[in-house]
């Protein structure tokens, strides 16, 4: 029996608003425990919450760049439980009536385009945060994080394998991120996801049993936690059992997932209306001046890199994965018009030593201005793409022009006609045997010959030059 897989995933963002959603506190993190809190994000008791308006920009915001329709009216509500990292016994959320619903996002995998529906978007307060000491029996707790802003965003279960969880996640982290509303950091928890999954056998339309998998916190977790989870829930079925709806924990060093508890329903919260807040009324004067000033979003900048730059689809795709490197390369195909050429440096040359060097685009050691030189150098010969490669890690290494380090370390190619011939006629003339050898018919030795020039020149000859000359006297 073959199985499909049914993902649907729950992501945390962290918003980035300098004040937290029903306090004046900041939000900054790292800072020493317990010092951004106040009465209201502590829950003492008879304080009021007062919503910040930002988390509620924040939040159109994000409902507009994802097809969402937003409510005229929306409510927050209480969901109550007990956990010694929320202070009032309840976690102020929205359940009913949340703010925007019935959106969707796109994905590509493999070249195959996906359409996954947003079932709805609510606004919340953050948890503190729990420690746990290692050796001692005791647990100390931290409130700074109490009341951070959180969107929640809930998808339709319309992913079929891990790698498309993987796409759709990524989708909506450089949608976060090129709205500038959340940093998007897994490893640091601004950006949480949990993944729900369930199997059926192939072809069949109802959905299996899903279970809930937490504590996935890098995008590579996600697929192996969802890939691990898939393959375990078709042995219980092969096996003939039945797979419990319940709360797994993903454990990433043992690479396997373990029942945490059963799932909870969303009456065993005792969710209603929290009576310290007004209904959320959003008018459209409102949400209309939020959709002037979205930027270009990940989509349609794919689009316009495809169509303007005649770029194919993967470039277009890595080269727009962040505003920052799109920027980057808009900057330097401006300066040299060839934007295939400009896509390969970046996609190969820049971004390997961003990676090797664990950097950002807006680290980059190489300014798009130095980049274009170095292209322009090889473009009108003074240097050869290999040269070339060399010149950039200089470049990148130590900050200095192209021009400086081709000047310093003696890399120009030399391009004189009469200069590379008269090192043709020396190797020729050194070289008697395979001379004969090669007009006898023995063409392959050309190569050598290609060799010990470029070797004589240290590596700086223009190799169509060198080419062509070598033909001429080879044949005379
Ligand atoms: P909660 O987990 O809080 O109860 P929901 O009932 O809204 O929340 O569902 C959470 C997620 O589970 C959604 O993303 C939804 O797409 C997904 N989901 C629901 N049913 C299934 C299923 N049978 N298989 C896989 N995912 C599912
Ligand atoms: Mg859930
Ligand atoms: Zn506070």
């Amino acid at each position: 029996m073959t199985y499909e897989a049914i993902i649907g995933l729950e992501v945390h963002a962290q918003l980035l608003t300098k004040t937290k959603i029903f306090c004046g506190c900041s939000t900054e993190f790292g800072a020493p425990p317990n010092t951004h809190t106040c009465p209201v994000c502590l829950g003492m008791p008879g304080v009021l919450p007062v919503l910040n308006r930002k988390v509620v920009d924040y939040t159109i915001r994000m409902a507009l760049a994802t097809n969402c329709t937003i409510a005229r009216e929306s409510r927050f509500a209480r969901k109550n439980y007990f956990y010694p990292d929320l202070p009032k016994g309840y976690q102020i959320s929205q359940y009913e009536l949340p703010i925007a619903e019935h959106g969707h996002v796109f994905i590509e995998v493999n070249g195959k385009r996906s359409r996954i529906g947003i079932t709805r978007i609510h606004m919340e307060e953050d948890a503190g945060k729990l420690i746990h000491y290692p050796y001692r029996p005791v647990s100390v707790v931290d409130f700074n994080r109490t009341g951070v802003p959180l969107i929640e965003i809930v998808s339709e279960p319309d992913m079929r394998t891990p790698e498309e969880a993987g796409a759709y996640l990524r989708q909506l982290r450089a949608i976060l991120r090129y709205l500038e509303i959340c940093d998007g950091n897994m490893e640091e928890g601004s950006f949480r996801c949990d993944a729900n999954v369930s199997v059926r056998p192939a072809g069949t339309n109802t959905f299996g049993t899903r279970t809930e998998l937490k504590n996935i916190n890098s995008f590579k977790h996600v697929e192996n936690a969802l890939a691990y989870e898939i393959r375990r829930q078709e042995a219980v079925i092969e096996d003939g059992g039945k797979v419990v709806q319940e709360t797994r924990l993903w454990d990433p060093a043992k690479g396997v997932s373990v029942s945490m508890r059963g799932k909870e329903e969303a009456h065993d919260y005792r969710y209603f209306p929290d009576p310290d807040l007004l209904p959320l009324v959003i008018d459209e004067g409102w949400v209309e001046e939020i959709r002037s000033t979205l930027p270009e979003l990940p989509d349609a900048k794919k689009a316009r890199f495809i169509q303007d730059y005649g770029l194919p689809s993967y470039d277009a795709g890595v080269l727009t994965s962040s505003r920052a490197l799109a920027d980057y390369f808009e900057a330097c195909a401006k300066l040299f018009p060839e934007p295939k050429t400009v896509s390969n440096w970046i996609m190969g040359s820049l971004l390997a030593i961003l990676k090797a060097e664990n950097r950002t685009i807006e680290e980059s050691p190489v300014s798009p201005e130095r980049l274009a030189e170095l292209l322009r150098l090889i473009d009108s010969g003074v240097i050869s793409g290999k040269i070339a490669k060399t010149v950039f890690d200089e470049v990148a290494s130590s900050g200095k022009a192209p021009e400086t380090i081709i000047r310093e370390k003696g890399l120009v190619q030399i391009t004189d006609a009469k200069a590379i011939t008269e090192v043709v006629k020396r190797v020729l003339t050194e070289h008697p045997k395979e001379v004969s050898a090669y007009r006898g018919g023995k063409t392959k030795v050309f190569g050598f010959f290609v060799g010990q020039v470029m070797k004589a020149t240290g590596g700086n000859a223009n190799p169509k030059t060198v080419n062509e000359i070598l033909k001429g006297m080879l044949q005379g």
